[in-house]
């Protein structure tokens, strides 16, 4: 087996006298560069029986609505003709993982599941797991580098991860063959209803899901998508990326995080496809893709209170305590927020982009955020509209990136800067920066046009 030993963990013994290996799938939902399917696969073939991958939808993800499903399902539906491509059967059932998994699994010599980081996924796992009689592995594949590989301990900033991450790129950043289906699982019959996703409209009108956020007209999910748009990038895009990547009104982003966040593709095959054309695009690149966003995991894994600002550094709780009861020069309900229609044409344009698209881009992000703090009574008030409008509509939403993000705004993973009113020496951003360094308006203009 080609996969790094440190990718894979194994959760429990048990008894391995079943018919088949079953994989459960959740963080990892796709075919392709997915070391948990071929793991299991591996596992099927050496003990000559066939391979079963589940997925349960769950209608009540916490904070998830149709527009995540929307997309979710778009690329379910691409890996369920993929894996029935390769006499993998695909059972996908509605429900809560800790009933469907131990149902299918009873007849399961071998049961793989993928990993995930926040602690609805982690919880699930441990449900879940309590549950099973077989021996149990779990799978490490949407972080380039095993998260207690990189490190033993939560992280200051990316300054104290980065070499850390660096030095195993030659490690991990491997390619992964596909391996075979030795034995034909198609026909296997299963005790759990099941639905299909090839016709998912229907299914999702039944479920009982906050369907007041629509799918996005911008980002279709799926594998066969991401890999479209990382060609496009790498074409387009890579080689200005460290001098644009910031620009909003340049679109020099890959857009791919919805697709990382689905696990519609992997971080390592994106690494290997990128770092085939060397250059200060492809460093900055690196960066973001492995150093800010393996810190964002990191942060999650170690840190209990990843959802709270309680995680911030000592010395943000401070300052921002300090000056808890400076004036704020506006005040916005959370409704004038959520629809966009503050005093602020530049900070209005970024929530409509989120609002329509189901993306806002990165520099916008930060921008918004600090505004959000400088807006809102308390640093409390700012930290709990952020995370409801960010898991709320972002695609990549309800991610380690989502809490690491929003959190950064605070002053986490930062360090202090000049102090000034409301932020004390968190730092700060303004509009005249925005039209400073960017053509701003052809921003705001690019938003409106995608009204209509
Ligand atoms: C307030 C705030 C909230 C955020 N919320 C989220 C969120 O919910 N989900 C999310 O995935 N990211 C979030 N980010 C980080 C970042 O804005 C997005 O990852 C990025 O905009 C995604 O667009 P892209 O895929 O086109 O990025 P690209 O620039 O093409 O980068 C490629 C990949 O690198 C990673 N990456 C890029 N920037 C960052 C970053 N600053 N931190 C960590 N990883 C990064 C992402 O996985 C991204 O897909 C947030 C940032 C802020 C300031």
């Amino acid at each position: 087996m080609l996969i790094d030993r440190t990718r894979i963990r194994k959760l429990q013994d048990g008894q391995s006298e079943g018919e088949y290996v079953l994989y459960w799938m959740q963080a990892s939902q796709r075919v392709e560069y997915n070391l948990a399917l071929e793991f299991a696969l591996d596992l099927a073939n050496n003990h000559e029986q066939p391979l079963i991958v589940c997925f349960c939808i769950f209608p009540g993800f916490p904070e998830a609505n149709l527009r995540s499903y929307y997309f979710m399902l778009q690329g379910l539906q691409e890996a369920s003709n993929q894996l029935q491509n390769r006499k993998i059967r695909f059972v996908c059932s509605i429900g809560s993982p800790d009933k469907i998994v131990p149902a299918i699994a009873e007849k399961a010599s071998f049961v793989v599941f993928d990993r995930g980081y926040t602690s609805t996924v982690q919880e699930w796992r441990s449900r879940v797991v309590r549950k099973l009689r077989a021996p149990v592995f779990v799978v490490e594949d949407n972080v380039v580098v095993p998260v207690s590989v990189a490190s033993h301990k939560e992280e200051y900033s990316a300054t104290t991860i980065r070499k850390k991450l660096m030095n195993q790129l030659s490690r991990y950043v491997k390619e992964i063959p596909q391996i075979e289906t030795e034995v034909n699982a198609l026909d296997i019959s299963v005790k759990v209803e099941e639905v299909k996703v090839d016709d998912f409209k229907p299914l999702l009108k039944k479920l009982a899901l906050d369907h007041s956020v629509s799918p996005t007209p911008v980002f279709h999910g799926g594998s066969k998508r991401a890999n479209a748009l990382l060609e496009e990038f790498i074409k387009n895009k890579l080689e200005q990326y460290h001098q644009w990547r910031n620009d909003p009104s340049k679109e020099c982003q890959s857009s791919l995080s919805p697709y990382i966040h689905f696990g519609q593709v992997s971080p390592v095959f994106i690494a290997l496809e990128v770092m085939k054309y060397p250059g200060d695009g492809t460093d900055a690149f690196i960066e973001e893709l492995i150093v800010r966003r393996e810190l964002a995991i990191n942060f999650v894994h170690y840190n209990r209170n990843y959802d709270s600002i309680e995680a911030l550094p000592k010395w943000a709780i401070f300052t921002l305590n300090e000056h808890i009861s400076d004036k704020r020069p506006y005040l916005y309900p959370l409704k004038d927020l959520e629809s966009a229609v503050t005093h602020d044409r530049y900070w209005n344009a970024a929530q409509t982009e989120l609002l329509i698209t189901g993306k806002m881009h990165n520099y916008m992000r930060m921008y918004w955020g600090k505004k959000i703090i400088e807006w809102t009574e308390s640093p409390q008030s700012a930290f709990d509209t952020m995370i409801y409008l960010n898991n709320k509509y972002e695609l990549d939403g309800r991610d380690p990136n989502s809490y690491a993000g929003v959190l950064w705004c605070f002053g986490k993973h930062d360090r202090p800067w000049k102090e000034r009113p409301i932020f004390g020496k968190v730092r700060y951003m303004n509009s005249s920066g925005l039209e400073r360094k960017f053509d701003i308006d052809s921003y705001v203009e690019h938003v409106q046009s995608t009204k209509h």
